[in-house]
């Protein structure tokens, strides 16, 4: 199977990009961040503080079901048969994903879900850690980044698109804060694996950032 590691700090685009890459080359997406949510929100749903790694490993019992399935092509996300592919998407799920993705316990959890998937398709998988820790020997890397600056401004237009008031500083903030925290974790930090591509969309267009990493793909499978 040929498998395509896309990793990359949040904001830098490498869901869309991805997604549409995969569709062009006829592979499958896997957004691993959604498995990460997914467990974040079962700790929150059973009224864990996920602060303490302690209380968020109680989470993963054999009761536990994180399931990720394929509907039209498009990844759903399933938590004890229930369909969570959009709650996954709330603030307080974002922060929950990752104060559970620091815990290692919750990595070891899913980290034979994203081998097996691996495994058994052509994939592009796009997270923190694919190429450095998951896939050490995908055919291609990429790591996705761009400027904090360059990626708060595209997050505030979206949230402005939304019709949402936020302030570009706090909208700065995050990005720097989680840029932080996923490249100070102790257990697969944020980094680019020695033999990946680096990509920087700072000052480059959606579409151009697409048709790049295709060509990227392309070039080395
Ligand atoms: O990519 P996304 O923003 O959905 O990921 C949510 C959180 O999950 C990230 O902030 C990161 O801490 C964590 N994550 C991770 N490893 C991955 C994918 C996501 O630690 N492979």
């Amino acid at each position: 199977m040929i498998n395509v590691a896309i990793d990359g700090p949040a904001g830098a685009g490498k869901s869309t990009i991805a997604r549409k890459a995969a569709a062009e080359l006829g592979f499958i997406y896997i957004d691993t961040g959604a498995l990460y949510r997914t467990v974040g929100l079962a700790a929150l749903r059973a009224g864990k503080d996920i602060k303490s790694p302690a209380e968020v490993e109680s989470v993963l019992t054999d009761e536990l079901c994180v399931e990720l399935r394929f509907e039209n092509g498009e990844q759903r996300m399933y938590l004890n048969g229930e369909d969570v592919s959009e709650k996954i998407r709330t603030p307080e799920a974002s922060m929950a994903a990752s104060a559970v993705s620091a815990v290692p316990a919750v990595r070891a959890y899913l980290f034979d879900l994203q081998k097996k998937l691996a495994r058994e398709n052509n994939c592009i998988m796009d997270g923190r850690d694919i190429g450095t820790v998951v896939l050490p020997d995908a055919k291609v890397k990429i790591f996705l980044t761009a400027s904090p600056e360059a990626r708060a401004e595209r997050r505030y237009k979206e949230l402005c698109e939304k019709g949402m008031s936020v302030d570009f500083e706090d909208v700065l903030a995050d990005i720097n804060k989680r840029d932080y925290d996923d490249s100070h974790r102790a257990i697969a930090p944020l980094k680019q694996a020695e033999d990946a591509v680096l990509c920087d969309t700072s000052n480059i267009g959606l579409e151009e950032s697409i048709e790049l990493i295709i060509n990227i793909i392309k070039e080395n499978i």
